[in-house]
């Protein structure tokens, strides 16, 4: 990324700099300290009774900076707004970030290092000499030559995912209250919970947001304005064999877990899958299996970035199930395609005004903004195939659900700068204009 020099054009962020950088510091390590592990087995919502813990105090930390209609929702959401502080009628707009850190990799014990004026070499992380941060490995950090870095101790990730996100909107929360002299909307703010489990978004959540604009807090590198991510759906497939006892079982038995290997090879290998795509490809992938003879599962799951090239996927799978199938006819195989989340992009690009200011932006902050498709979802996905128009904006995390995950907190200020500006642009938009994006959440999809 080309950082440009600022340009003059800089009000509601007129006071920030290096003391706004301790702030979000101050914040992003006692937050990451704290474990908020989602669960995905778990039944309940939240997943973990852990997360409460932020919860509960990022909803004492709001009310005490003085927001408004702080509350915890009865599915974890902590909501609030940041009262308009303009006499015109303008476009609420909502900040979000979630809670919960990755099952992926072990989050109790998070001990966050800050590497102060970062001076190019690699990383050593004290609990793990084993483990090296290098920017020869990782050319982002190349980039990072006199920020300061922050990384977990070696034994735990960081969480940065998404506590960058958390830190990054508490810090613009604050400045906001603190600079009642700034032009802004009216502004609300939600924490979520087991967004890393795809369990982020209640279908109460776009109404209790009481806004049609919302932006997450949860991308990468410094300018990312994420508006596509990918469709998902999920497919079990179940295979019922025909058991008996292996010593009488000659011309009887029907192995359930031959007939669901065969699935598996009979899929491709060589393309199609997570291993052999990158950019805008699609894929295929077998995720858990399970079973014994009488019965045995998979778990896959299905994504690209266009429908009609999700549904092939889908199709492919079934025709490799009827085919493997009629191999066996005393065998049942079904299969159950499921959706999971839609491209936000279907949506968005009938009203790419939530994009373009935020772009715009970090434009007039001198940061060069791009939007690369990613391939996952975010909250956003499902908030915007629910109304709300939900594009994502970086906070500087790399290296996600790992050991070696890291952030620049130079990243996550420039983030809240681009917060504050977005609060001043939308100022300025027409509220008639409002509801184009949003409506019944049901675009024509084509
Ligand atoms: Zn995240």
């Amino acid at each position: 990324m080309i950082r440009q020099p600022a340009s003059a054009i800089r009000t509601n962020v007129a006071n920030m700099g290096p003391q706004f950088d301790r702030e979000i510091e101050e914040r992003f390590v006692r937050y990451a300290r704290i474990d908020t592990q989602s669960d995905e087995k778990s039944a309940t919502s939240p997943s973990t009774e852990k997360q409460y813990d932020l919860l509960n105090l990022l909803a004492t930390e709001l009310k005490s900076i003085g927001a408004h209609d702080v509350m915890l929702t009865h599915y974890g959401v902590v909501l609030a707004t940041l009262p308009s502080t303009v006499k015109t009628d303008v476009p609420t707009i909502a900040f979000l970030a979630h809670v919960d850190t990755a099952p992926a990799f072990n989050g109790t014990g998070v001990k966050p290092i800050v590497h102060r004026k970062y001076d190019g070499r690699d990383l050593l992380l004290p609990d793990d000499p084993d483990l090296i941060l290098s920017p020869k490995q990782f050319p982002y950090l190349a980039e990072k030559v006199g920020e300061d870095i922050i990384t977990a101790s070696g034994t735990t990730l960081l969480g940065a995912d998404d506590k960058a996100g958390v830190a990054i909107i508490m810090a613009v929360a604050q400045h906001l209250l603190q600079n009642p002299e700034l032009p802004h909307g009216p502004i609300r703010i939600a924490f979520t919970p087991d967004e890393e489990i795809g369990r982020g978004v209640h279908t109460n959540l776009p109404s209790d947001l009481q806004t049609q604009v919302a932006y997450t807090l949860d991308g990468a590198e410094l300018g990312e304005v994420v508006y596509e991510t990918f469709s998902a759906d999920k497919a079990v497939v179940r295979v019922q064999g025909v058991s008996i006892h292996p010593g009488q079982a000659k011309d009887k038995l029907v192995n359930a877990l031959h007939l669901a290997a065969k699935i598996v090879d009979t899929l491709p290998h060589v393309t199609l899958t997570p291993e052999t795509t990158t950019g805008r490809q699609g894929f295929i992938h077998c995720y858990e299996m399970s079973g014994t003879p009488a019965a045995a599962e998979l778990s896959f799951i299905l994504r690209d970035f266009e429908l009609d090239a999700l549904r092939a996927h889908g199709e492919l799978l079934q025709q490799v199930c009827t085919a493997v199938q009629a191999t066996e006819p005393r065998a049942r195989i079904t299969s159950t395609i499921t959706p999971q989340y839609r491209n936000m992009r279907y949506w968005l690009e009938n009203d790419m005004r939530a994009v373009e200011l935020a772009r715009e932006a970090c434009r007039q902050l001198g940061i060069e903004s791009f939007s690369p498709p990613i391939r996952g979802g975010t909250d956003g996905s499902r908030l915007t195939e629910m109304g709300v128009a939900t594009p994502n904006i970086f906070t500087g995390m790399q290296n996600i659900h790992g050991p070696l995950e890291w952030i620049s907190l130079q990243d996550m200020s420039r983030a809240a700068e681009v917060c504050i500006k977005l609060t001043e642009l939308w100022t300025s938009a027409k509220k008639s204009a409002e509801a184009k994006t949003a409506g019944n959440g049901k675009p024509a999809l084509g």
